[in-house]
């Protein structure tokens, strides 16, 4: 390195600042249309992979996302100098879209005209990233130069290119762990006051919050008065306001919640929680939030606060961990530049927070997930970061903010069992609420699969031989207990050692072999074989298999039982442990100190979750073999990706999750609201109110919510069309794919492409990319590109001329406004996956009215109309929407908005309308939808 330290010295210090140049190394461009290669001072040309292959292997290049580029020229094996580490290291905590476009506009550089132009962009962008740290207004400096030693010593390709410009600071700089703040522990909040707020109230407040001047949407202030009913106070226990508010894209929602939601938590000094089903809204909510409330109260306390799920955040003790040798090779290096970001981070979110979404795919392992508390291992109060820990300030915030910003699954899961009771959420607004029943299904359901067992095991046990990192079990974490508690202790030991009955490391290649280990294994290998042995459905499609609980055979009934007797041996003590933590707290020994109680407190939180966990297995298993229970759904399942098995197990759903929801959510509520665009299914005869109120949950308490309904207020019929193509047969995949192109040609790019299958979404990509990306059309897919939904959807926000394909988080997670989203294309009519829990909800809805048909129907219809939501996202939108589909049934129409023009034609009709643009379409020929 040192020969070409005095190359780059060579551009710096221009009157005294540092001048951006380009910096002098090699660079590599690979794209689906071709490969470019640029000499450190000298032209760019265009060349073979293998060339690329053979320059990359020479010498460090320089260029952008390897993985992606390693993918881009089939040579996994890629590394340089990545301008993303580099700018991970420079920016941390700043955005970054990971294209070439999207460095250009972060860095202030100008736009690659093409591919190219792009390694010249990439030295462009080194030497102003280099240029940066030699600059006296980085704020980023503080920490850079020891993070940069560190990095040296595990040969980051980047440290000998930076040594030269990260000058050694005066004063020693502070270790993270030393800089970041300490959370103050205060009073706990009195219950809120009992306050009624009248309708000119919030209006008032409405109109405060819009903004003066703004223009006065009826509908909005409509909303807003209705929202208003679920903070009165509640007449009688169990008796909460419950409200559903259907409102259309465009009505202006969120402010209009929040205007009643901020006038009640001002008056009342109570809190809110507003739920939602995607971080955008989150973000979202976060940005018009600030309309209500100041960033932070006159003592520095913020009174608006985003909540997630622990295993989102990072933690510090085990970033440490991986800092101090935990981590070797590349992931040591991400964790350097985890440390480099948490310093700067707002909120120590990892997961769609500030830390950029494509840092951790950049290192291709799992490193991302190892540095958050995935386990729930946390040591609490014995941690010595407790009063740091991303994770307690963010929960503390909480229990002292107005708002609190959480997704379905954290909230119900806190109302279930959240640590403190105080903190459990009694005023909520479900936005999206359209995935209620969803986030319900999956949160009060019950999965004994070989991984949650293994979890379980190393929770207990402690990781297995040949682990790195600090992972400890029981023993270790409850150590001082044992010593000063005899059956404390006793009860430990028993339970590491009733735990190995658990499934271990290897227990999969152990199951193919038919060579399981203990009685957890041994159940486990029944339930594989019984799968594999009764499976008709898609055994050569490489996909999960399934299949009903009903006739097992008698060696999996026995083996139930005996694994059923082994869990509840784990079980015992762990009840046990947690009598003797209960009595160490209330008659507290000398040494408990006020963390000593935390921490304990905090194991019995963790313990109850488990013990909860094991006895709901116990259930699961004791009906195997017996009869059926008629408010629950069973299976055997075997999860496999690319005919790869990676789980098996026992699952267990309610026949309708609303139950548990309404006495674990509503009952204990005071004021709830679920509120959507699409909360009630339209057939023909209009909005059905009575199915989504039997799908929120009320009747099981007997209540009849209020219902209101705000109309969009946007002109679909002119700036909207749907096409039906239909002369695309149904697994033609040639065919599919030539439709995905020419449709993506004709729209000049801004396609959005939604498939119910990855198979086949990966087909169309495979043959439609490169001839795509040489007209300068880039093409991504979820599953397919190294990326992350969140990062793709930013790419694709990013490029007016970029396409996107992907499956269901992508129908309901896009939110792109303007033009880069101006078409969507369905590859089908997106029917329901016959799977065993979908034919045993529809065997119960065929003894309602309208039957199991209606039921499919729905499904369908509600799934079409959020992909129909992602097309016009605000007044200024436009575009088409396009189903491929031999036979689109009309009794689906109404899915789409009131008035949408409905084409069916051929596709080279169909091309000619995407072409011209929906504004002008000739919309004489469409169907009339349901008024
Ligand atoms: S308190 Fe728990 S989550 Fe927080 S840093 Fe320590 S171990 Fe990690």
């Amino acid at each position: 390195m040192t020969a070409a330290r005095s190359v780059y010295f060579s551009f710096l210090s221009h009157h005294g600042r540092a001048v951006s140049q380009p910096l002098p190394l090699p660079a590599l461009h690979a794209s689906h249309a071709g490969t470019w290669l640029r000499d450190a001072n000298g032209a760019t040309r265009g060349c073979s992979k293998g060339e690329a292959v053979m320059a990359a292997a020479d010498t460090p290049q320089l260029l952008m996302n390897a993985p992606l580029v390693a993918s881009r020229l089939g040579y996994p094996d890629l590394s340089g100098l990545d301008l993303l580490e580099l700018f991970a290291f420079v920016y941390p905590a700043r955005f970054c879209v990971p294209t070439p476009k999207g460095l250009a506009h972060a860095l202030g550089l100008e736009e690659p005209a093409d591919d190219a132009a792009v390694p010249l962009l990439l030295q462009r962008a080194a030497g102003a990233l280099v240029a940066t740290c030699e600059s006296d207004d980085w704020a980023e400096r503080e920490g850079a130069w020891s993070t940069l030693q560190s990095l040296a010593r595990l040969r980051w390709p980047w440290a000998g290119v930076l040594a030269p410009h990260v000058s050694r600071p005066e004063r020693a700089e502070k270790w993270l762990f030393t800089r970041l703040p300490e959370w103050e522990e205060t009073a706990e909040r009195p219950q809120p006051a009992q306050v009624l707020i009248d309708e000119p109230e919030i209006e008032a407040q409405l109109e405060r919050l819009t903004g003066e001047g703004a223009e006065r949407r009826e509908g909005q202030r409509l909303f807003s008065r209705d929202a208003g009913h679920v903070f009165g106070p509640r007449d009688r226990r169990k008796r909460p306001h419950v409200l559903l508010a259907q409102a259309g894209t465009g009505i202006g929602k969120t402010l209009g919640y929040l205007a009643p939601a901020s006038l009640w938590a001002e008056r009342s000094g109570g809190t809110v929680w507003v739920s939602t089903y995607t971080k955008n809204l989150q973000r979202q909510l976060r940005r018009e939030s600030r309309s209500a409330w100041p960033a932070a109260r006159a003592d520095g306390s913020p009174p608006v606060v985003v909540r997630k799920g622990r295993e989102n955040y990072l933690c510090l003790l085990n970033l440490e961990d991986a800092l101090q040798g935990g981590f070797a090779g590349r992931p040591a290096i991400l964790a350097h530049l985890v440390a480099r970001w948490a310093a700067y981070s707002q909120d120590g979110d990892m997961i769609g927070g500030d830390l950029p979404g494509w840092l951790g795919t950049l290192f291709r392992k799992r490193g991302i997930a190892a540095l958050t508390d995935q386990r729930g291992e946390c040591v609490y109060a014995g941690c010595p970061h407790y009063r740091k820990c991303f994770i307690e300030r963010s929960a503390r915030n909480a229990a002292q903010a107005d708002l609190v910003i959480a997704n379905h699954a954290l909230v119900m899961v806190n109302a279930a069992r959240g640590r403190d009771p105080a903190s459990r959420p009694t005023r909520i607004v479900f936005d999206e609420g359209h995935h209620v029943f969803d986030a319900a299904d999956s949160t009060f359901s019950a999965a004994l699969t070989g991984q949650e067992a293994i979890e379980l095991r190393r929770w207990i046990v402690g990781p297995e031989k040949n682990s790195r990192g600090r992972r400890r079990g029981l023993t270790a974490r409850l150590a001082d207990v044992a010593s000063y508690d005899d059956a404390g202790g006793e009860a430990v030991e028993d339970a590491v050692v009733a735990a190995q009955a658990l499934p271990s490391d290897g227990w999969l290649g152990r199951l193919a072999e038919n060579a399981p280990l203990g009685p957890l294994e041994h159940l486990l290998a029944a339930v594989r074989a019984t799968t594999f042995a009764r499976d008709e459905s898609g055994l050569e499609m490489g996909y999960g298999i399934e299949t009903e609980t009903a006739q097992l055979p008698g060696e999996l009934v026995e083996a139930a039982g005996t694994a059923a007797q082994a869990l509840a041996a784990i079980r015992t003590p762990l009840l046990k442990l947690a009598g003797r933590l209960e009595a160490i707290v209330e008659d507290a020994p000398d040494w408990l100190d006020g963390q000593g109680r935390a921490r304990i407190e905090g194991a019995r939180h963790s313990l109850a979750w488990r013990i909860d966990l094991i006895a709901a297995w116990e259930a699961l298993l004791s009906r195997l073999g017996g009869p059926a229970d008629p408010e629950f759904i069973d299976w055997l399942q075997v999860d496999r990706n690319d005919s790869r098995e990676f789980d098996v197990g026992i699952y267990r759903h309610w026949l309708d999750p609303m139950k548990p929801f309404a006495k674990v959510v509503l009952e204990p509520a005071h004021g709830v609201m679920l509120t959507s665009a699409t909360l009630t299914d339209r057939d023909e005869t209009g909005p059905d109110w009575p199915h989504a109120i039997t799908k929120s949950g009320a009747p099981h308490l007997e209540l009849a919510p209020k219902t209101a309904e705000a109309q969009s207020p946007f002109d679909y019929a002119g700036r909207a069309e749907v096409l039906i193509v239909t002369d695309i047969r149904k697994g033609d995949i040639p065919a599919l794919a030539g439709a995905y192109a020419r449709l993506i040609e004709a729209s000049d790019g801004g396609v959005l492409g939604l498939f119910t299958a990855i198979r086949r979404m990966r087909a169309v990509y495979g043959r439609i990319a490169d001839r795509l990306a040489r007209a300068g059309l880039p093409l991504y897919a979820q599953h397919v590109d190294p990326i992350d939904t969140g990062t793709l959807t930013d790419i694709f926000r990013d490029d007016p001329r970029a396409s996107l394909l992907g499956t269901d988080a992508l129908r309901d997670g896009v939110d792109v406004p303007g033009r880069s989203l101006r078409c969507v294309v369905m590859e089908s009519v997106p029917w329901p996956r016959p799977t065993i829990l979908h034919r045993a909800r529809r065997a119960a809805a065929a003894e309602q009215e309208g039957g199991a048909k209606r039921y499919d129907d729905r499904i369908i219809r509600a799934r079409l109309a959020q992909a129909f939501g992602r097309l016009i996202r605000t007044r200024e939108d436009a575009g088409h929407f396009v189903v491929l589909s031999p036979a689109f049934p009309s009794r689906l129409l109404s899915a789409f908005p009131e008035g949408t023009p409905v084409t069916r034609l051929t596709l080279e009709e169909a091309l000619q309308r995407v072409a011209n643009g929906v504004v002008s379409a000739d919309l004489s020929t469409a169907e009339t939808l349901p008024q």
